[in-house]
């Protein structure tokens, strides 16, 4: 797909229904990054079919001047003429725990993904994750987030540092104990021997291992070996790993991911 092409493989990240007929929706198009848009009489529409749905890849027909309006001005909304879908994420719903893992991406990408920016390795990051998310064991959709999670902060340079104790710097099989303990401001854990009075929140050493695995390997590559409990308390720390380092989210934490805890 050309530069100048007007038509754009885009994902749905949010619709919010507006006036009567019209959709306005987050996309996020492979060429242009995030940027929202509007699809007039899209409510029902049979010419938009499911196009429109959550987490759907499509081509869309972006009317040019639109975008010209747009690069100008951040508060156009693009006009979206039509959508023809390439991939439906159909097995999402098929599980709250995979729909609440897709919605965390989603949420994650809006509040964290600059606007107008093209992110073609984040593009296609989110693609596989969703069709990792489909294929994945439902109680595996945790793990999978937390992966992307881990990804996505590598892909802003902010990825915590797990491969040695801050204080002691001894590797994860060399210090004592299945667990270490998470040092938020610093991006990194502290062994069990080093640990100050306060703590911290304590991540177990297969949560760890996951973690490294997540940020060395294709998405769905990855073999996890910790429980989805122990990926519910590695979330918990990289949330507030987000609320700490990335730009968008600081003030506003994930609220889907409350849901991905409760299931388990
Ligand atoms: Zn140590």
């Amino acid at each position: 797909m050309s530069e100048s092409s007007h038509r754009q493989l885009c994902y749905v990240l949010k619709t919010i229904p507006f006036k009567e007929r019209d959709l306005i929706v987050v996309l996020f198009s492979e060429t242009r990054g995030k940027l929202s848009a509007i699809a007039r009489n899209s409510v029902q529409s049979r010419r938009f079919g499911g196009t429109l749905d959550l987490f759907t890849a499509s081509e869309f027909e972006i009317d040019p001047k639109t975008i010209r309006l747009n690069e100008m001005n951040d508060e156009t909304l693009v006009q979206i003429l039509s959508a023809q879908a390439k991939h439906s994420m159909s097995g999402l719903s098929q599980s709250f725990e995979k729909l609440s893992g897709a919605s965390c991406l989603n949420e994650l990408l809006i509040k964290g993904l600059p606007a107008h920016k093209a992110s073609p390795e984040i593009f296609k990051l989110y693609g596989n994750a969703l069709i990792g998310l489909e294929e994945t064991a439902p109680e595996l959709a945790i793990a999978m987030v937390n992966a992307f999670i881990l990804k996505f902060t590598q892909w802003l340079g902010v990825q915590p540092s797990l491969t040695r104790c801050l204080a002691c710097e001894k590797s994860l099989n060399e210090v004592n104990g299945n667990e270490v303990f998470a040092q938020v401001s610093k991006g990194a854990w502290i062994c069990g021997n080093c640990i100050p009075e306060r703590g911290g929140l304590a991540l177990s050493k297969a949560v760890i291992l996951d973690a490294y695995h997540s940020m060395l390997n294709p998405i769905r590559k990855i073999q996890f070996v910790a429980t989805p409990k122990e990926h519910e308390q590695l979330l918990h720390f990289l949330e507030q790993h987000l609320l700490y380092f990335v730009p968008g989210l600081d003030k506003v934490p994930l609220s889907s991911t409350r849901f991905l805890k409760n299931s388990n």
